[in-house]
């Protein structure tokens, strides 16, 4: 999965490069078609939000790690957008934060499974979770409802990427404290979660990962204050704002 070569100067550089990887990703049996869907609802946000991190987003991105950093157990959970679109940067947050990483598809196969299991190896991870599937979400059918007992099973912080509607309000029913990265600030994903994060996963994640690395030493009382002031619906309504505005 080698990227194009795209010219850093082309003004849609980020984009073509974001559609290259997840068109790679289907190729390679990483990505389900659907998941070109929604990578174009997503394109459609993010064109409206400007293709940058708003400041709302910037603050959810440091509240999100202040939870990630203070979780006895966190979990980030990669479908086959995130692998093909973010997989070294996902390994990257996981080493910064002690988080564990764990394969969780909406359309699952087997073969789909195994493929990014082994794409995150390729990038670095070593211990990744989700084909033992002994756990369950509870209110989803069986498929969808699988995941490791001992991962997003067990976990009190789950990072849930572009995630389905669905099993994101199932996972927060869950009591679990659901951190969720979504460019549609209306979606049921950003709704459900205790911080969402408007932004493109391009930009999130590594964003995530700076906000972590800076507050490796902050106390329990500064990790608890930053989490504590971040308002979720607050930051629902800037980026809805910014999005009606276009930025004004
Ligand atoms: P809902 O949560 O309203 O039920 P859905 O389950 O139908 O929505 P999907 O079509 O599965 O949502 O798409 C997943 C979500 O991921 C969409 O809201 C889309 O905006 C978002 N998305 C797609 N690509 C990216 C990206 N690169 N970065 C961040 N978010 C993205």
């Amino acid at each position: 999965m080698d990227d194009i070569e795209i010219p850093e100067s082309h003004p849609r550089y980020e984009s073509l490069l974001t559609r290259h990887r997840i068109e790679a990703g289907v190729e390679a049996g990483i990505t389900s078609r659907q998941g070109l869907i929604a990578q174009g609802r997503g394109e459609a946000y993010d064109y409206l939000l400007g293709e940058e991190t708003i400041p709302s987003a910037d603050d959810a991105a440091r509240a999100a790690a202040a939870h990630l950093l203070a979780a006895d157990h966190a979990v980030l959970s990669v479908n086959g957008n995130v692998a093909a679109l973010v997989p070294g940067e996902i390994v990257d947050l996981a080493a910064a934060t002690g988080a564990d990483i764990e394969v969780n598809l909406f359309n699952r196969t087997d073969e789909r499974m195994r493929a990014i299991v082994e794409h995150l190896q390729d990038h670095g991870a070593e211990d990744v979770k989700g084909l033992t599937a002994d756990g369950r979400i509870p209110g989803l059918d069986h498929e969808r409802a699988k995941v490791d007992a001992d991962g997003i099973g067990a976990a009190d912080v789950v990072l849930v990427p572009l995630e389905d509607g669905d099993r994101a309000e199932a996972l927060a029913e869950m009591g679990k404290t659901e951190l969720v990265i979504d460019l549609n600030p209306l979606s049921r994903s950003a709704q459900a979660a205790t911080v969402p994060i408007v932004d493109n996963i391009i930009r999130a994640v590594p964003n995530v990962t700076a906000h972590a690395r800076e507050l490796a030493d902050a106390s329990d009382a500064e990790l608890a204050q930053i989490r504590d002031d971040f308002d979720a619906e607050a930051a629902l309504e800037a980026a809805e704002d910014r999005i009606r505005s276009g930025g004004d």
